[in-house]
């Protein structure tokens, strides 16, 4: 099990099933020392992703959004876990990358650097991304590794693919992480060959990586059976790891924090 993990989602991005204080019982319950609650960003179409799931009956058409700003600003402004609960909570949110924008990601700049993690992810959604060919996706997420985000999320889908030789320069170069996410491998969807290129070009060029479940449910939340046999089967160096430990994560978010500050607030010093 993780000891930090790095992406879930709330009830709050509608097609997950718990509550943050449900998850961070069950995080504490298992000794995990910390988790991100990671909901999407407002611009996640549910009915969308409903659509394309499953079914496009009449009960359905009816707009399912997910969570709002107003949800993240009480968030970040208010909410502090019960005091009995002794897994570390940070605060985090997974925006979108978008293809067909002339802004990189949908996270709001004016709220970017005040979370603890900032995961973008492409989410093949027709508002969101329409996929063209991999050079067309490789470029949008390295386009997305100079907005104020911290980590490229599921990097290795098979259905949106990068090429993972310059992807993983250009966030080694950037000092950008990219996810080994575990639900990806467990539900069929990353491509194994390519998360293990993704995975031994890390390692060679220096690139540190996040590891996650992408927890949709609080008993998902730390799940690395996916990953940890690939961490094995490649050797990756622990120390490229940026949530191996709680020490490790502590002072990647404090880092990541101040790099979002400048990239939103240039002058705040
Ligand atoms: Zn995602
Ligand atoms: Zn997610």
């Amino acid at each position: 099990m993780l000891r930090v993990d790095f992406h879930s989602h709330s009830i709050a991005s509608v097609h997950a099933l718990n509550t943050i204080e449900e998850m961070l019982r069950y995080a504490d319950e298992h000794a995990l020392e910390a988790i991100a609650i990671t909901d999407h960003c407002p611009g996640i179409d549910n009915t969308q992703w409903l659509l394309q799931h499953r079914t496009d009956s009449d009960c359905w058409k009816e707009r399912i959004s997910g969570p709002d700003v107003p949800y993240f600003l009480t968030f970040l402004s208010r909410y502090r876990p019960p005091s009995s609960i002794k897994t570390r909570l940070f605060k985090g949110i997974e925006c979108n990358i978008l293809s067909h924008s002339k802004e990189a990601t949908d996270l709001p700049s004016f709220i970017a650097h005040r979370f603890d993690v900032v995961i973008a992810s492409v989410h093949p959604l027709p508002s969101l991304f329409e996929v063209e060919d991999r050079e067309q996706i490789t470029r949008c997420m390295i386009a997305a590794m100079d907005a104020p985000i911290d980590i490229i999320g599921h990097p290795s889908q098979r259905r949106y693919c990068p090429l993972m030789e310059p992807l993983v320069k250009a966030a080694a170069d950037k000092g950008v992480v990219l996810e080994l996410n575990n639900a990806s491998l467990k539900l069929g969807k990353a491509d194994i060959e390519q998360t293990i290129q993704m995975l031994t070009l890390a390692a060679r060029l220096d690139c540190r990586i996040a590891l996650s479940s992408d927890a949709h449910a609080a008993n998902e939340l730390g799940e690395d059976n996916e990953i940890g046999n690939l961490l094995k089967q490649t050797g990756f160096p622990p120390e490229l790891i940026v949530n191996g430990t709680l020490a490790a994560a502590e002072t990647f978010v404090e880092h990541r924090r101040q790099v979002r500050r400048q990239k939103t607030q240039p002058n705040s010093a």
